[in-house]
């Protein structure tokens, strides 16, 4: 009786595992065929209260057939799986004719350029390299610069204050303003001491293609016993020529600055058109590209240095401002977006 179960039972499976074509197919066969409440298993359950034969001869068979069953099951399974994976590996098949993929190498900054090519220029000049502090006290920032309180070019408007005290620094020339007073406070005379700090400065302004509320400057101060208005035309018209090749000029305009004096703006000779004028500048043949001039008395004093003994060429210099036109950037923000199209574009600076 048994014996005939079984095998209806084995004959169906097999019937039916013909017809399977799916995976799903498969675990519902599990299930009818070999599951918790599958006939099979009943018979199995069965057998353990019959009688010595029926449970040797049906209990051989009933394994045998779950044996069938399951080995069957895998095998299906298996193939199942190679399919599969015969169709993955086909629709990836590698087209050996596309183009091959660029390797891609990364580039340096253009920023981190021009800090670098004016660090070499600085360094050959003999000045010093100092990175400072961009969370500054306003005494460093303004006060010992010759710009007290009240003065209009430290308004609200233009810095951002951490506290009553402490700004966001609107300049490097915080950090000229902190080397001076250090240099006055060795009690030592001084021979000749040039320093260039370098980094980002903050203002409050609306950020356009030409205006950023946060930039980088370089601000650099020569001084000594013997330094005149001519070491800074000379060192000025060096560095233009460095950077924007020996075929420049430079010129200098009277200008104000709160901490110099005299002030200069420095045009340069425009490199593109070679003075006959052309879009980039303005159709003037001249570019704006920094500020300059003799430390005021005034600033000397706040810092502890006697006027009588020493002077101080010193100029700024906006680090995006030479990148935009070495580079021929017009978009200031773009210094900023870290968009590797337009980083990517200064491979070929400096790598
Ligand atoms: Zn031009």
């Amino acid at each position: 009786m048994m014996l005939n179960q079984l095998k209806e039972l084995q004959i169906k499976f097999n019937e039916k595992i013909v017809n399977s074509s799916s995976r799903g197919d498969i675990e519902e066969l599990k299930k009818e065929f070999i599951g918790k409440n599958s006939p099979l298993n009943s018979i199995l359950q069965e057998l353990r209260n019959a009688d010595a034969q029926t449970r040797q001869e049906a209990g051989k068979l009933a394994n045998e057939i779950k044996t069938q069953i399951l080995n069957t099951i895998n095998e299906l399974q298996e193939k199942f799986d190679q399919d599969d994976l015969k169709l993955q590996l086909s629709s990836e098949k590698k087209d050996i004719s596309l183009p091959g993929m660029n390797l891609s190498f990364g580039s340096k900054h253009p920023l981190n350029l021009v800090i670098e090519e004016l660090s070499e220029i600085f360094s050959e000049l003999g000045f010093e390299m100092v990175d400072g502090t961009e969370f500054e006290e306003d005494e460093y920032n303004f006060q010992r610069l010759n710009l007290p309180e009240g003065h209009p070019a430290r308004d609200m408007q233009d810095t951002f204050y951490v506290n009553e005290k402490q700004v966001l620094r609107t300049h490097c020339t915080n950090m000229s303003s902190r080397i001076l007073s250090k240099l006055s406070q060795t009690g030592s005379e001084i021979k000749q001491h040039g320093s260039v700090s370098f980094g980002n400065v903050y203002r409050r302004d609306v950020d356009d293609a030409t205006h950023s509320h946060q930039f980088m400057q370089i601000d650099a101060f020569l001084i000594g016993p013997k330094i005149s208005f001519a070491n800074l035309k000379w060192i000025l018209q060096y560095l233009c020529k460095r950077l924007f090749g020996d075929q420049v000029n430079i010129r200098m305009r009277p200008s104000y600055f709160p901490f110099t004096e005299p002030s200069a703006e420095v045009d340069l000779s425009c490199f593109k058109c070679l003075g006959q004028g052309c879009k980039l500048c303005k159709n003037s043949g001249w570019i704006e590209i920094l500020g300059s001039g003799m430390f005021n008395e005034n600033v000397l004093r706040l810092n502890g240095i006697n006027p009588q003994k020493n002077t101080a060429l010193a100029f700024g210099v906006g680090v995006e401002r030479i990148a935009m036109l070495k580079y021929g950037i017009s978009n200031i923000r773009d210094f900023y977006e870290n968009d590797i199209r337009f980083l990517n574009q200064f491979h070929f600076f400096g790598n």
